[in-house]
């Protein structure tokens, strides 16, 4: 699974359990990534 750094959008794989660190700025909160980026939903 795929995690993407909620302060500097670095993407971040191979994230160990308990150990969820951006390895870029060290911020410690990511969101998963895991539907593509390219998915889009057209609301209208
Ligand atoms: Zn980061």
């Amino acid at each position: 699974m795929a995690y993407k750094c909620a302060k500097c959008g670095t993407e971040v794989t191979n994230v160990s359990e308990g150990l969820v660190r951006c390895p870029s700025c060290g911020h410690r909160i990511l969101y998963k990534t895991r539907e593509p980026i390219s998915k889009t939903i057209k609301a209208e």
